[in-house]
């Protein structure tokens, strides 16, 4: 017997549950096929959720090491971290948030069933592994996500060469580390680890680290890096990595041309995210693919009628699609209005903010200074360091700046980048000025309050104007 809805979602990460639940409150009934014994996906299971908790950990320790500069006295020893209680703490709040989903779905009426699904002809879609059944469906929207990649030097094998998946779960703080790749998965566990008292090497392909965030940030986690004690070696190609019983030996060539050889209890993998295909039937269906992604249109219409696809898992054939959280759930939503016949807007990708939660946190929105030369663009850029403010110096937290790219002609922002104390929660006011068209002067006249950190922001939009009042 097969079950009809107006929708099916396969996949309930953050594109696809937040898709299912627009669509329901729209009036739609809708089915999720999910192979996961939980909801949530890669961002709730293995990515945003417990890395940051992680991360949080992490921050705690720090603040409790600096103890003696906030005059608070503890008791003889060296602080350490206990693997256990924190992943205690971690499975905790991602298990209350994936039940949270689940009790979304009861309250919008979204029917969860679990397996694993792939399309079976047109409005079809069965599901061949768990509570298997046919379903048919008037749209189906594809949102199998991501998953880990290597490169071809390096074999995972998952206990001495891993993934974040398995680096959110380890049981030990391994002695020495190895991350191979500084884009924003690298660079948090290097914060985690390091913290945690792991000896922390990061190798990057690319001359510097975050390649994706403007220069001076680049150059300012650089450096904020190697006071931690993390190595950094940059403009350097992992070429071989060994596994053995007690460790893994990598061979890197180095700018010069030159292999070195390193020695560590682990290597994190930390390349990029491949897309979740495999099985779906979706070549099959006639869909096309690039590069093993799902080809999507500016409104996630794929090229076969009544089959959408969002999140990790789609390319927009427009260079490289940003694969985060908040970009698969705007997606949902402008995919589940559509199909309801809302009018949608595509969405402006220029307008995708960045949060990275290294120490010290980026955030970022908008063109990079080069980008925005690149595009012809006359610029004119201000920079304020937080360490002059007053907030804060109280907090202890004095590394970094904020940088606006402005247009010299029109004076609009063209983006904003920040590192330092709170960066990912300032983005948000720096969002908002590039989604209405703000200029700098606009952002001058913008009232920030004393003392907060959101005064970085207010000053470099003066320094823009050659005019910041502290510095
Ligand atoms: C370590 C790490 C940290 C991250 N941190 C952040 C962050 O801080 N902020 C941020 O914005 N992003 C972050 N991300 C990225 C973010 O997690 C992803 O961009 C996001 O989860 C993509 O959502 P999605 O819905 O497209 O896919 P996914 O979340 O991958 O969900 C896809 C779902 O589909 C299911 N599925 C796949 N195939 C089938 C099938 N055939 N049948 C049934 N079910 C299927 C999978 O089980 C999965 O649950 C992080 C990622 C990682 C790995």
């Amino acid at each position: 017997m097969s079950k009809s809805f107006d929708v099916v979602v396969i996949g309930a990460g953050t594109g696809g549950y937040v898709a299912a639940i627009r669509a329901s409150q729209l009036g739609k009934t809708v089915a999720v096929v999910e192979k996961q014994s939980a909801l949530g996906g890669t961002c709730l299971i293995w990515g945003c959720i417990p890395t940051k908790a992680l991360l949080e950990h992490a921050h705690a320790l720090k603040v409790i090491q600096q103890a003696s500069e906030w005059g608070v006295t503890i008791p003889s020893g060296t602080p350490t971290i206990n693997m256990t209680q924190v992943h205690t703490r971690k499975d905790k709040i991602v298990d209350g948030l994936t039940k949270g989903i689940a009790f979304l779905f009861k309250k919008n009426k979204v029917t969860w069933i679990k397996g694993t699904a792939r399309l079976a002809g047109p409005g079809k879609v069965e599901v061949f592994e768990g509570e298997k059944q046919t379903l048919e469906a008037k749209e189906i929207i594809l949102a199998t996500g991501s998953s880990p990649r290597s490169v071809p030097a390096v074999t995972i094998d998952h206990t001495r060469i891993i993934t974040s998946d398995e680096a959110i779960h380890l049981k030990d703080v391994p002695k020495s580390l190895v991350i191979m790749g500084s884009g924003a998965v690298g660079v948090e566990f290097a914060s985690i680890y390091r913290r945690f008292g792991s000896e922390v090497t990061i190798i990057e392909l690319v001359k510097r680290l975050v390649p994706v965030e403007d220069e001076a940030v680049s150059a300012e986690l650089e450096k904020a890096f190697k006071k931690q004690g993390i190595t950094v070696l940059t403009g350097t190609k992992v070429t071989k990595a060994t596994a053995t019983s007690s460790g893994v030996t990598i061979e890197a060539e180095g700018p010069d041309g030159k292999t070195q050889k390193i020695s560590a209890d682990m290597l994190l993998v930390a390349t990029g995210r491949g897309p979740v295909t495999t099985g779906l039937g979706a070549e099959e269906a006639g869909i096309t693919m690039e590069r093993g992604y799902i080809k999507v249109d500016e409104l996630y219409r794929t090229s076969v009628p009544g089959v959408s696809a969002i999140g990790d898992v789609i390319t927009l054939g427009t260079g490289v699609h940003p694969q985060l959280a908040h970009v698969s759930s705007m997606e949902g939503i402008i995919t589940a209005e559509r199909i309801a016949g809302k009018d949608v807007q595509p969405l402006n990708y220029d307008h995708v903010p960045g949060c990275t939660y290294c120490d010290p946190e980026i955030g970022s929105v908008g063109l990079t200074e080069a980008q925005a030369k690149e595009r012809g663009y006359d610029v004119r850029i201000g920079t304020f360091p937080f360490g002059v403010l007053g907030r804060a110096r109280m907090a202890g937290e004095l590394e970094g700046f904020v940088k606006i790219v402005a247009d010299k002609k029109y004076d609009e922002v063209l983006g904003v980048h920040m590192i330092g104390p709170r960066s990912t929660e300032l983005v948000a006011e720096a969002v908002l000025a590039l989604r209405l068209e703000c200029t700098v002067e606009e952002l001058i006249k913008t009232i920030h309050a004393h003392p907060t950190f959101s005064e970085a922001v207010g000053e470099a939009a003066h320094a823009a104007h050659g005019a910041a009042i502290h510095m």
